[in-house]
């Protein structure tokens, strides 16, 4: 199949709002696909080189990509920032600049078309670039593939590579196209996707062996699966409530959530991302190793830096951690990291997705070892509740979790079985969409940075705010590396950068402000934490800043009367 018709399915489905439509085009494009052609055209389509669990990644940075174009397209490069400022859409600019491109396009015309398997081995050739020389070759790759791409497959490559799709067409829909073009039931897809991880494999198992293939599917070592993830409660009243009057609180301890997958003495760690993080974190594959007593285990769990006197270290030093691939050794020395359990998933042989709670946490206990598990209560009693709330938050952890004692493990699901209680107005994971350089000592840096939430309905990213405190020195310097990788557009002190680094922001108030689009403006915004673990898609969104809002004003209203 050629590259050109999935990129005109793209082209369409960006302009398509309605989803049966859009399912129903997928799922005829997806039974036109050979079977070795379904998986890597269902990754593309949801704008990622290669499937989920897949640890390859392309490492091209924005700057070789563009340097590439530029150097193909003979252009001024203005036009792509004429077509950025237009369209706000990197993929779209690029698109502009090969339309204008006409000369280069006819030499192009006697090379033959791109298929979908030929941009797969392409993309696979640029992540097995590595080491020394490997940016050349990277750029050599990707030369190869924009030379040969008509404007509209310049448009979805260049989206694939940076991960940006943006045609509304998301895994959600996948599963429900999936479904239709192979006669499988949504529910069975939604699991096996759940299961191996990737919606791309399960279509390409569909296609291979139907509905038969699917049942076979199984949780599978050293394939990460989405972690369960938690609704946010009030207090612990409402989450006592939510569980029908009795439920387990643990400590929600400030740290990373890890995912440890073991086979004797085979262990690796995955990060909330899902992505591998075993090189950074030796201690902990250590104490695995040494203290978990199964042979083969699925084990989440939240790590937290330790200070030399053994209380818990801020967000930022446990994040250095993650990031370090080289000295590790001496890192772990620095700042050595502390391991708490609180989950199982899979102990040998039993997958434990399905069990309630209060077993995965028994048979948790059973094989932990001397590695401690989160501390716990279950109780129906409200003021034990907040007994321990408070407790928690006076041991400087965040606050706690509540489970319900029957709920099973729903990987990706943010649902009631899990609900986390702060004790304040909790802060808000926001996007950096623009940074300006600062004044005096800081005037080398993009100090300033424009802060924004996710529009839960459109997916588009919404300024509501603009803070230049938080930030150590060195982190700022470092900021400013990153933010330059992924700019879009200079306009003298203001940079415009792809929305990728999310932040957690503290305010004191969520004000009314014609300032901004949306009506709000945070006041007195600073930057807490760096969020590595998050991508912008897990930012806040507009609406829970509107709920904060509403919910601010009430107490306000209340306090006035
Ligand atoms: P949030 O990242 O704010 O959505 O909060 C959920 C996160 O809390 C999880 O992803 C874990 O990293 C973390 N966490 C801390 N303690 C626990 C716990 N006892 N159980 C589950 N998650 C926890």
């Amino acid at each position: 199949m050629k590259f050109q018709e999935l990129s005109n399915l793209l082209e369409q489905l960006s302009h398509i709002t309605k989803r049966t439509l859009m399912t129903d085009m997928v799922a005829d494009f997806l039974k036109k696909l050979k079977e070795d052609e379904v998986e890597p055209a269902v990754s593309m389509m949801l704008g990622r080189p290669f499937p989920k669990w897949d640890r390859r990644t392309l490492d091209i940075s924005w700057t070789t990509i563009s340097d590439t174009v530029k150097r193909l397209s003979r252009t001024d490069w203005k036009e792509f920032s004429v077509a950025f400022r237009e369209t706000g859409d990197i993929g779209s600019a690029i698109q502009a600049v090969f339309e204008k491109n006409k000369i280069h396009r006819q030499i192009t015309l006697f090379e033959s078309s791109l298929t979908i398997l030929e941009v797969r081995r392409l993309l696979e050739a640029i992540a097995a670039a590595t080491g020394h020389g490997s940016r050349e070759r990277k750029e050599r790759l990707t030369e190869s593939l924009f030379s040969r791409a008509t404007p509209v497959e310049a448009k979805y490559i260049t989206k694939i590579m940076i991960g940006e799709m943006r045609t509304g067409f998301h895994e959600g829909l996948m599963e429900i196209a999936v479904s239709k073009a192979f006669s499988v039931p949504l529910k069975t897809v939604q699991k096996a996707a759940m299961l191996v991880g990737d919606i791309g494999e399960v279509a390409a198992i569909c296609k291979k062996e139907g509905v038969e293939g699917l049942s076979k599917v199984s949780l599978k070592l050293f394939r990460p699966i989405k972690p369960m993830l938690a609704q946010m409660a009030e207090n612990t009243e409402e989450a006592l409530k939510e569980h029908d009057g009795k439920t387990a609180f643990e400590y929600k301890l400030d740290g990373a959530r890890i995912q440890i997958h073991k086979s004797n003495g085979d262990v690796r760690i995955f990060s909330r991302r899902l992505s591998d993080v075993t090189k950074s974190l030796p201690e902990v594959v250590e104490i695995v190793r040494r203290e978990v007593r199964s042979k083969r285990a699925i084990l989440e769990g939240e790590v937290i830096a330790l200070g030399r006197d053994g209380n818990p270290l801020p967000f930022q030093h446990l994040m250095r951690r993650f990031r370090r691939v080289y000295d590790v050794q001496k890192m772990t020395e620095e700042i050595p990291v502390k391991l708490y359990l609180f989950d199982a998933i899979y102990v040998d042989g039993d997958s434990l997705i399905d069990a309630p709670y209060v077993e995965r946490r028994k048979r948790l206990q059973e094989i932990a070892g001397n590695i401690p598990l989160t501390r716990q209560i279950v109780t129906g009693d409200p003021q034990k509740a907040e007994e321990f709330l408070k407790e928690a938050v006076d041991e400087g952890h965040e606050g706690l979790m509540a489970k319900r004692l029957d709920g099973p493990y729903t990987p990706g699901v943010r649902g009631k079985h899990w609900f986390k209680i702060k004790e304040t107005l909790e802060p808000l994971d926001l996007v950096i969409v623009a940074a300006e350089y600062g004044y005096g000592r800081r005037h080398k840096w993009l100090s300033d940075y424009h802060l924004a939430a996710r529009d839960g309905e459109t997916g588009e990213f919404v300024r509501l705010g603009k803070t230049f405190k938080g930030l150590t020195d060195e982190e700022m310097e470092r900021m400013t590396e990153r933010l330059k990788k992924i700019a879009v557009e200079n306009k003298g002190h203001l940079v415009v950068v792809k929305p990728e680094i999310v932040v957690e922001v503290a305010y004191n108030e969520i004000q009314e402000s014609p300032r901004y689009k949306c009506g709000m403006a945070l006041r007195f915004a600073r930057i807490t934490r760096i969020r590595e673990d998050k991508g912008p898609e897990e930012a806040d969104t507009i609406q829970r800043v509107r709920e904060i809002y509403e919910r601010q004003f009430e107490k306000k209203a209340k306090l006035n009367h």
